[in-house]
């Protein structure tokens, strides 16, 4: 099994001819509800992938959560380890996408902000029964960490998506690097984790330096440029497969359940990275996050071509 610590949004998403300058009001064209949030586009990415998986997280007592609840629960996502949180509203994410398919993003967390060391505790059957973790930062920390110590503790392969990037001032613990066997940054996140810029020709210094800060694995997403993986077994390139990207929204999260799918079928480093970036490239052609996840038959097709 897979097992995702993380959180669920609802994403509200605008659609823009170009995202609006501060003070400035632009029309948008249609707004979209859409099931998201990084760690339940995670689980369904893999889950549509064909492995089993588990979802550990919170929503708060209200609509928006029996949506997001539902919609997992279509995709053969377990969400028995969700938690609803009465005091507290679901997460919302408000999106903005522009005819250059560019995205920005407002979270406002809500009940995964309550996700605690005490929640990841309760859900320690679902790790115990997993082999791959999946992580991100749209929970807090500690909750974070407790998972990371926990998977390691029951011998999982632990990934861990620094995303959205920690903010300056409150760096990532170099701990909680070296409990992942996958660190997997895109551009700004490495950038932001690591204080030097990204070369996407050359993003070896980079990954040197996420190494050095303690991460096992360094695994730089490089947008339409595929990705790039520095690791104990040796150095990997994807140079991305070529799409028409209408939506790059979870393009990374779809690269996570690519990764996290093809690790659980024991697939090599080399060959996970290029599961990661199929799935990554099939859901930056559609709109919308767990909406965009391709099926396993079209990944499986997709691969095959
Ligand atoms: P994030 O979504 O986390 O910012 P990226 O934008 O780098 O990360 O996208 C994640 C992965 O998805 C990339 O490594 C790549 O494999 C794939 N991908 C993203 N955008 C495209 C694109 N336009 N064409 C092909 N593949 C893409």
């Amino acid at each position: 099994e897979i097992v995702v610590v993380g959180s669920l949004n609802l994403d509200l998403v605008a659609r823009v001819p170009r995202r609006p300058l501060p003070g400035e009001t632009v029309l948008g064209s249609a707004l979209e509800q859409h099931p998201g949030g990084k760690g339940a586009n995670q689980a369904v990415a893999a889950a549509r992938l064909g492995a089993r998986v588990a979802m550990v997280g919170a929503v708060g007592a209200d609509g928006f959560g029996d949506a997001l609840l539902a919609s997992l629960r279509r995709d053969g996502v377990e969400t028995r380890w969700v938690e609803r949180r009465a005091g507290s509203g679901t997460g919302v994410a408000l999106i903005t996408v522009d005819d250059q398919a560019e995205n920005s993003i407002i979270v406002i967390p809500g009940a995964n902000g309550l996700v605690d060391p005490e929640q990841v505790a309760r859900a320690t059957p679902a790790i115990r029964a997993a082999r791959v973790m999946l992580l991100q930062l749209e929970i807090p920390l500690p909750a974070v960490m407790a998972a990371a110590r926990l998977g390691r503790e029951h011998g999982l392969t632990v990934l861990l998506d620094p995303a959205p990037a920690p903010p300056p001032d409150r760096p990532l613990p170099p701990e909680l690097l070296a409990l992942a066997d996958y660190v997997t940054p895109n551009e700004s996140e490495a950038a932001a984790l690591t204080g030097l810029p990204v070369n996407p020709d050359d993003p070896r210094p980079v990954a040197e330096a996420l190494l050095r800060r303690g991460a096992r694995r360094a695994l730089i997403k490089l947008g339409a440029r595929g990705a790039y993986l520095l690791g104990p077994e040796g150095e990997f390139r994807h140079p991305g497969f070529r799409v028409d990207a209408v939506d790059t929204t979870a393009a990374g999260d779809a690269f996570a359940g690519g990764l996290a799918a093809a690790l659980h079928r024991g697939m090599p480093a080399g060959e996970a990275l290029t599961w990661g970036c199929a799935a990554g490239a099939l859901a930056a052609t559609r709109p919308g996050a767990q909406e965009a996840m391709p099926m396993r038959d079209e990944f499986e097709g997709f691969l095959r071509e």
